[in-house]
């Protein structure tokens, strides 16, 4: 079967013979996420590497400081042009 097959299936990437996941019940929900640690036919390790999600922390950390400055530099905007409105009302009023 193809990877996507095997995907699809919930069945071990490597040799697509053993399910990846313990329970194939999906209703019994306390389980459902319960994985084998190595695949019982050929024993691929089910497990990721130490450094695996560091690719996608150095993405996140990048987008969530960029969207951070934006978003702070438009409320400063904001809050500028709402201080000079202000002034201006009150300056009006007395
Ligand atoms: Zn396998």
């Amino acid at each position: 079967m193809s990877a996507l097959g095997n995907i699809i299936s919930c069945k071990c990437p490597n040799c697509g013979d053993a399910y990846v996941f313990t329970n194939q019940n999906p209703y019994n929900l306390w389980h459902l996420a319960d994985m084998h640690q190595n695949c019982p036919k050929c024993g691929k390790s089910f497990s990721k590497e130490p450094g695996f999600y560091f690719g996608a922390m150095y993405v996140s950390y990048g987008l969530t400081s960029g969207i951070v400055i934006v978003f702070s530099q438009c409320l400063a905007g904001v809050l500028t042009l709402l201080h000079c409105h202000l002034l201006a009302l009150l300056q009006l009023l007395f």
